[in-house]
């Protein structure tokens, strides 16, 4: 029998580990990517190299695959559009349409009943000051936006002129929250509403960029039940398809608010490769293609860090204990904070 083919949008990092669960069950990989020199392409078993609006290429990389998925949120809508006239694509694409604004993602999980931090929508400078209830609170451009990238931070309104925010770009303002922990969620969804949950995952961020992360979240049962329950109900509301994740803060209330939703494998669930008898990559691909399920479970616990920047190097030379695993995501250029690889420690 011949392979199924499984198309995924974008080469980084998690196109990377998506192509290495695909070959340990036998799915055939065809990665389509803006970047020639994308991490993924080694690992893929084909590889379309293309910019996400050039329906040439897209034909190429149609004609290739039976189903496509993507690695990150930001491909365009109306590419992932497109390709679903003809193949199926998972998670739908309207998933991403939603999911790729602040603003709408916000709206959709209050319709919900799910709290998130307070917002409101910010156009220019005068919005600010009208909303200056909000203060001290985070701008955040509405869309493109990760990592901290594209936030401000203001404290007073007599900070506004000298930020030199680029009104140019639609924002939202953000209530600062007093952060007691950050949480997330890693689910898989597989079709007629099958779910397999992962446990919380406790996260720990430095400037805005995930450093580590761990299981088991030390927070009450009344947050892991919680924040299982919502990553659940927005997850069936989605209609979603694949492995997702949603990011959680918790204020010194011990308030629980959803921060944002990945529609894709996440960074906070790396640990789940060594954790788990199935990682959120593996799962991601039953889903999508539509293979069997198997039930989770946890083989240890676990905490992952992330590694940034030129902290690779040393990591390069590095000797590892039994327990430790080393993730080097073989990225040409080293660049100030950018993701370059992982280590997941396995623990008692
Ligand atoms: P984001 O890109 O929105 O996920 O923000 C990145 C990180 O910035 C979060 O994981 C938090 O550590 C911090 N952050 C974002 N929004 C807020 C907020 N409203 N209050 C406090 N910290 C925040």
């Amino acid at each position: 029998m011949s392979k199924l083919a499984l198309g995924i949008l974008g080469g980084g990092q998690l196109g990377s580990m998506l192509a290495q669960a695909a070959k340990k069950i036998n799915i055939k990989t065809i990665i389509y990517c803006d970047d020639k020199d994308a991490p993924a392409r080694e690992l893929s078993d084909e590889f379309i190299y293309g910019n996400y609006e050039d329906k040439k290429n897209l034909e190429k990389f149609i004609e290739k695959v039976e189903i496509i998925t993507f690695e990150f949120e930001n491909i365009p809508f109306k590419t992932l559009d497109y390709l679903s006239k003809f193949k199926k694509v998972y998670p739908n694409p309207t998933v991403n349409k939603t999911l790729q604004n602040r603003l709408f993602e916000k709206n959709f999980v209050n319709k919900l009943g799910i709290k998130t931090t307070n917002y409101v929508s910010i156009n220019n400078a005068e919005e600010i000051i009208k909303n200056k209830s909000l203060l001290p609170g985070l701008l955040k451009t509405t869309t493109l936006g990760y990592d901290g990238k594209g936030q401000y931070k203001i404290n007073k309104t007599d900070e506004i002129n000298n930020l030199k925010i680029n009104f140019s770009n639609k924002y939202i303002l953000e209530k600062f929250i007093n952060l007691k922990k950050e949480i997330s969620v890693v689910l898989t969804r597989y079709h007629g509403n099958k779910f397999e949950i992962y446990e919380p995952i406790e996260n720990e961020h430095k400037d805005q960029i995930l450093k580590h992360s761990k299981i088991p979240a030390v927070v009450d049962d009344n947050i892991m039940e919680k924040s299982k329950e919502w990553a659940k109900n927005i997850a069936t509301e989605l209609d979603y398809i694949g492995t997702m994740c949603v990011e959680f803060f918790i204020d010194d209330n011990n308030e629980l608010y959803v921060n944002e939703i990945a529609p894709r494998v996440h960074n906070s669930g790396h640990l789940t490769i060594n954790a788990f008898n199935i990682s959120q990559f593996e799962n991601h691909i039953r889903a999508v293609c539509n293979l069997e399920r198997i039930s989770l479970k946890k083989i240890s616990n676990a905490q992952m860090i992330n590694i940034l920047g030129d902290e690779i190097i040393e990591y390069r030379k590095k000797k590892f204990n039994n327990n430790e695993f080393f993730f080097d995501y073989m990225k040409k250029k080293i660049k100030l904070k950018r993701k370059m690889g992982h280590l997941t420690i396995l623990k008692n």
